[in-house]
Parts: C-alpha cells; sequence; structure tokens
C-alpha cells in the first residue's frame, strides 16, 4: 500500500503561546499522515487527528531546537508514530532524514532537502507538487538565524539559494509566523525578502549578521 500518495493535504497549526507553526500532512484517502514540529501545539495536534480519523505514521522535525521538539513526546505516546529527523540535530530519532531521503523512507512521497545554515542538521520537506515546508530556513520575508551555536551564515546562504531555484508557485510554509502571511511563495519571497535578494554572499553575511 502507498501510504502517502499525492495530493496530501497541509494542515497549518499556529501555537496558542508562541509564533511556532505546527503541520500536519496526510493523505485524505488513505487517512495516513505526519506531524511536522509538534511545538507547543501537541495537545491541539492530538485534538485535530482524532477529529479526522488519521493514523500518524511519522512525527518530523525541521530541526532540533526545543520550540520544534517540545511536543514530539505526548504525540509519540499517543499514536503510532515514529520520530523523523536529521541525527545532527535529533539524535534519539529513529529514522534518519539526510539528503535525498524520503517519506515514507523507500521512495517515498515526501523528499528531504538537507539545508544546513540555521542548525547543522535543518532540513526542509518537498510535498510534490509545489509545497515546501522550510522550517526555521526560509520565513516569510525573513530567513532564520544564524548567529547561534551550531549556525553558519555560509551554509544558510547556499540553502536558500537551493530553495530560490524552485518553480516560483512553489508555496512555502514556515516554522514561524514572522511576516505579513502565514505562508507564501518562492516568487513572493524573491521579490519581497532582502536575504533572498542578496547578489553575494559577503552581502548575505552583512546584511544576516550585521
Ligand atoms: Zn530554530
Amino acid at each position: 500500500m502507498n501510504c502517502l500518495s499525492i495530493p496530501l493535504e497541509i494542515i497549518q497549526i499556529k501555537s496558542d503561546v508562541s509564533d511556532n507553526f505546527s503541520y500536519l500532512v496526510y493523505c485524505p484517502t488513505s487517512g495516513i499522515g505526519i506531524v511536522i514540529d509538534p511545538s507547543s501545539s501537541a495537545k491541539k495536534i492530538l485534538k485535530k487527528i482524532d477529529e479526522l480519523e488519521l493514523d500518524i505514521f511519522y512525527v518530523v522535525n525541521t530541526h532540533g531546537h526545543e520550540d520544534h521538539v517540545q511536543g514530539n513526546n505526548l504525540i509519540l505516546e499517543n499514536t503510532i508514530a515514529r520520530l523523523a529527523a536529521h541525527p545532527q540535530d535529533v539524535p534519539d530519532a529513529v529514522i534518519a532524514l539526510t539528503e535525498g531521503s524520503s517519506l515514507p523512507p523507500q521512495n517515498g512521497t515526501i523528499h528531504i532537502l538537507h539545508t544546513p545554515g540555521h542548525t547543522p542538521g535543518s532540513i526542509c520537506l518537498h510535498i510534490p507538487p509545489n509545497n515546501i515546508i522550510t522550517g526555521d530556513t526560509l520565513f516569510v520575508t525573513k530567513v532564520g538565524r544564524a548567529d547561534l551555536p551550531g549556525s553558519s551564515p555560509e551554509d544558510l546562504y547556499t540553502s536558500l539559494q537551493r530553495l530560490a531555484a524552485f518553480p516560483p508557485d512553489t508555496r512555502i510554509f514556515p516554522g514561524h509566523d514572522y511576516g505579513p502571511t502565514p505562508s507564501s511563495t518562492i516568487e513572493f519571497e524573491k521579490a519581497n525578502n532582502p536575504y533572498l535578494q542578496c547578489k553575494t554572499l559577503e552581502e548575505f553575511i552583512r546584511l544576516r549578521m550585521g
């Protein structure tokens, strides 16, 4: 059974106590889904899972920062899900997600991009045909911090260049509600995000670290 066949539904869930976004991504045919960055919204997400009668196979973290992983256990304890993330950020992940990985792990529908910079093990999830969950790498009109332990502004620049190369109508779903809208497109970001308008790495580093 191909458990996550496209098109997948994407539900964006805003935390009640912070500006974090969590995501519930599921196949409306099979009812199988994944939870991304449960954050402080785990209870709210469990309620939604119940309502939609979903079977959650994976909890995925875009990176290891506390505000993104803090809801993991509540989801893992109340579903059959296994934890999936990049091992550099989340060493206890049962399923290691690295460049070229997919979910489900064998020839899956969801493709993993390793996008270091904000943290060494940051990932983005490409959900065909044209959606990317961008974590703290790319926000609406902003980008992730690159001055934290483990951050690399050089890597962040490269990761953002990769995202910017996706088709203009690609929809981006960020890890925080920092922009004028909760989600946007690559086209909008190229036109409105100053960090995507930097022509060189040096210019990017001046803007991001200055
Ligand atoms: Zn972060």
